[in-house]
């Protein structure tokens, strides 16, 4: 019989298939599924995107599994039909090989619609938990409580207690982790709908989290399988928490795991030892997104100091003027166009809740306009922002004709290099087959 795993990367390859050749299927059990959610307005579900139920490897081993709660806002010249990810998606043959590409870290979305936040905070948040710098980004699998587009989330979703028990759990059990991490408040609801016997809760009504974040909150659920999964949200915020509540969280979790295993009688020692790894291996196009990433922080390092932000929002944040302690670590450097790299005439400074959970990818006067009604507030903190911009010109992302020419010659070699290793592969597994 088919691993679960296989069995769920199948039925998505096939369903993705079938929407770029024009239809648009949607076979048992989808329909329950897709009616799970109502959002009305900026909430409204969209179906010239094609449905992303889950990004990374699913037939194989990742190190970290995520849940979160949708694909967020499509991007048709991405996911539409005639979309770049389309493209690629059809040149790779399957859905499940585009999503293993890890496609919204890649160059090509990153060109147009700057950092992806989600993908980025997800990918750090699994490297801090698993203390691996290095976790490359195809060791990361990340499952959707909703596959369907949305720009916001605006109504609850609460899908069948069976559809996320075979789409999302099943395969889970399949996979060697001991910790899986639900991103969003609505992940509760579907634990709580298979009775999960819950094993630990943190922040508003449990153990302390000493977040300074007052909606923080995380509680964690034993499944069937013995893997635990840890629920954590904030109000308005489906992504991961913060470098500082991450590790927070993480020393409360293990704290919990191993009282459980202490008063259950059993031996931590032994039984800590965390699931079989693989040896660890790194594949090409890993290496090739190693360098490529390499050299854009050559080109765009960020600023060394940034004194001179502190100072000029006079410790405030930029967008909602709370008061921010530089020692409690509670600034956050906000870009201010998310598409504009780390200059530091694209960097405000911004609290926790502004640049992490509100903003997201929206630029600095959109958000600053939503974020203050009235208008004389607005005008102040708009000029403040504005002066600071002015007063650091940002240089511009190609910088002399030099530059642009060593950085093409960096990716002829970045290209070449991964031409080498197909003709070494070559060589090799003939060398293997050789009588
Ligand atoms: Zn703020």
């Amino acid at each position: 019989m088919a691993s679960a795993q296989g069995r769920i990367a199948d039925f998505w390859d096939e369903l993705t298939a079938a929407w770029l050749a024009g239809e648009d299927p949607l076979p048992d059990p989808l329909p329950r599924w897709y009616a799970s959610y109502e959002g009305r307005g900026d909430g409204q579900v969209t179906r010239d995107a094609f449905a992303e139920p889950y990004g990374g490897d699913l037939r194989g081993i990742p190190r970290m599994v995520i849940l979160g709660l949708n694909p967020g806002r499509a991007c048709l010249d991405f996911q539409g039909r005639n979309g770049i990810f389309a493209h690629e998606i059809r040149e790779r043959g399957s859905y499940s090989a585009w999503a293993a590409t890890s496609p919204y870290l890649g160059e090509e979305w990153s060109r147009v619609n700057g950092r992806n936040r989600y993908a980025w905070s997800r990918l750090r948040f699994a490297r801090e938990w698993l203390h691996d710098d290095e976790l490359a980004a195809d060791q990361l699998l990340t499952l959707e409580l909703y596959p369907w587009h949305s720009t916001r989330v605006t109504a609850p979703i609460t899908p069948p207690a069976d559809i996320i028990e075979t789409f999302v759990w099943q395969p889970l059990a399949d996979i060697p982790v001991e910790f899986v991490f639900a991103f969003g408040k609505p992940w509760l609801g579907a634990c709580d709908a298979l009775g999960l016997p819950e094993v630990g809760r943190w922040g508003r009504g449990g153990v302390d989290l000493g977040s300074p974040v007052a909606s923080r909150a995380a509680v964690a659920f034993t499944l069937p399988s013995g893997q635990w999964v840890v629920v954590s949200w904030q109000s308005g915020y489906a992504g991961p928490p913060g470098s500082e509540d991450a590790l927070r969280l993480r020393e409360r979790v293990l704290q919990a795991r191993d009282d459980m295993r202490r008063d259950s009688g059993l031996d931590p020692q032994r039984l800590s030892a965390r699931p079989r790894r693989q040896r660890r291996k790194y594949t090409v196009s890993q290496a090739k997104n190693r360098m490529h990433r390499t050299v854009e922080e050559i080109l765009d390092p960020g600023p060394r100091n940034i004194d001179a932000l502190w100072e000029h929002f006079d410790a405030q944040c930029a967008y909602c003027g709370k008061g921010l302690s530089r020692d409690r670590r509670e600034g956050h450097v906000d870009h201010a166009d998310p598409d504009a790299g780390n200059d530091l005439g694209n960097l405000v400074l911004a609290c926790g809740s502004c640049n992490g959970d509100e903003k997201r990818e929206e630029s600095w006067h959109g958000f600053l306009r939503r974020k203050t009604p009235d208008d004389a507030l607005f005008a102040e903190r708009e000029g403040r922002i504005r002066t600071w911009l002015d007063q650091h010109p940002r240089k511009s992302a190609e910088g002399s004709p030099e530059i642009a020419h060593v950085r093409e010659e960096l990716g002829g070699l970045i290209e070449q290099f991964a031409v080498k290793c197909a003709e070494l592969k070559k060589l090799v597994s003939q060398r293997d087959s050789a009588p």
